[in-house]
């Protein structure tokens, strides 16, 4: 990819009331690119996702997505040109059927899977399609969570720990669908704690530690020296 980075964030600081959780975060992404945001704990990484996406309401800096300014903007305004968020929590409405949960976010923009593609990406999904949503299991419940904002056209994609409490082999198989994401094309940016996961699917990563960028390494820098990541994780 050439040109102008599709999203680029600079000095980004973010407040909870008074406290100051981000300070001065900064990275660039392009089309196509599959970034992730490693750290410990409390680092500071969803909070970045949620000041993209407009959640946090004290914030400073620049983020820039597709040449606009967006640090100002509302979050529908920002849904809107393209960025679609997958919450750690993942939001998945209990009482509402595998379909239901699956068509309620509007479509946003043109460019997003039509309800064909969504199910060829996502076969458990269809086979669910009637089952309530309390039903699924934990993967099924992120392969959910992240098939929604895929209609919606956003063209970023920020999962917030996607692998996070699911068996190896669900692990593996989420993988499979973020590496399917990228080759259609989405943009896509990734928290997460398990190194092996983040080595499998990633481009880049960037390391966050106290609301700061401390390290960005390519993927190949991350296989070559995971000491090097390790040492920022404490493990
Ligand atoms: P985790 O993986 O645990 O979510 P993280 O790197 O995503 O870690 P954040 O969730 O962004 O970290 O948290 C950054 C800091 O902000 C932490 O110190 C956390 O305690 C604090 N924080 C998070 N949510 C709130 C909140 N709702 N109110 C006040 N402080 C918060």
């Amino acid at each position: 990819a050439t040109g102008a980075p599709l999203l680029e964030v600079k000095d980004l600081s973010a407040w909870y009331a008074e406290s100051r959780v981000l300070h001065g975060i900064g990275f660039e992404l392009r089309e196509g690119e599959l970034l992730t945001l490693i750290g410990r704990n409390g680092a500071g990484k969803t909070t970045t996702l949620r000041s993209i996406v407009g959640l946090m309401q004290k914030r400073t800096g620049s983020i820039r997505f597709d040449g606009a300014e967006t640090i100002a903007r509302r979050p529908f305004q920002i849904a809107r040109m393209g960025i679609g968020y997958c919450p750690e929590e993942r939001g998945i409405f209990a009482s509402l059927s595998v379909k239901e949960n699956l068509f309620l976010p509007p479509v946003l923009r043109p460019g997003g899977l039509t309800d064909e593609q969504l199910y060829e990406t996502f076969p458990n999904l269809k086979a669910r399609a009637n089952s309530p949503g309390t039903k699924l299991s934990g993967g099924e419940q992120q392969m959910l969570a992240i098939a929604r904002i895929l209609r919606t056209g956003a063209k970023l994609l920020l999962l917030d720990e996607p692998s996070e409490g699911l068996a190896p082999v669900v692990v593996k198989e989420i993988g499979e669908i973020i590496k399917r994401l990228k080759t259609q094309g989405f943009t896509i940016i990734l928290v997460e704690q398990n190194l092996r996961f983040a080595r499998l699917v990633a481009d880049r990563h960037v390391v966050v530690e106290n609301g700061a960028v401390v390290d960005t390494l390519t993927n190949e820098e991350l296989a070559a020296d995971m000491g090097r990541v390790k040492s920022y994780l404490g493990v």
